[in-house]
């Protein structure tokens, strides 16, 4: 066998999502959060949708939440991921929601409601990403 490995598709990074891919890169959860009005935001975009500022900041998130929601994926199995695939939609504590894989748990026994940890996981060279275990 042998040959090229497959990577994943990099993220676009721009003024607008730097920090957040190098916040990872550097071992934080880096979310945007509106300078004006204080509201937290991801992913990251230029403009407030409450309040339309383009001035924001940022602030390093604690690494736990909860499913809100999840999918697993069993076809098609596209590389390099494995599968079936479990994608969930987990609301870190700071209230911002945040897409991700789930690792270590048996797609059949995944909950709305369980309480999930971030690890931040250099995935391929360059590239990290936060990958999410159920703690409970
Ligand atoms: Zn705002």
């Amino acid at each position: 066998m042998g040959g090229k490995t497959i990577e994943r598709i990099r993220p676009v990074e721009n003024y607008d999502t730097q920090h957040y891919w190098q916040g990872l890169r550097d071992g934080k959860l880096l979310i945007q959060q509106c300078a004006a009005c204080g509201i937290r935001r991801h992913p990251p975009q230029p403009m407030c949708e409450k309040c339309q500022s383009l001035d924001w900041t940022t602030f390093e998130s604690g690494l736990e939440g909860t499913i809100y929601s999840y999918t697993v994926i069993h076809y098609p199995e596209i590389p390099p991921f494995e599968y079936p695939n479990a994608v969930v939609l987990v609301e870190l504590d700071e209230g911002v929601r945040i897409v991700a894989q789930l690792t270590g748990s048996d797609p059949d026994k995944i909950e709305i409601g369980q309480r999930v940890v971030a690890r931040l996981v250099e995935v391929q060279d360059g590239l990290t990403l936060p990958l999410f275990e159920v703690t409970s």
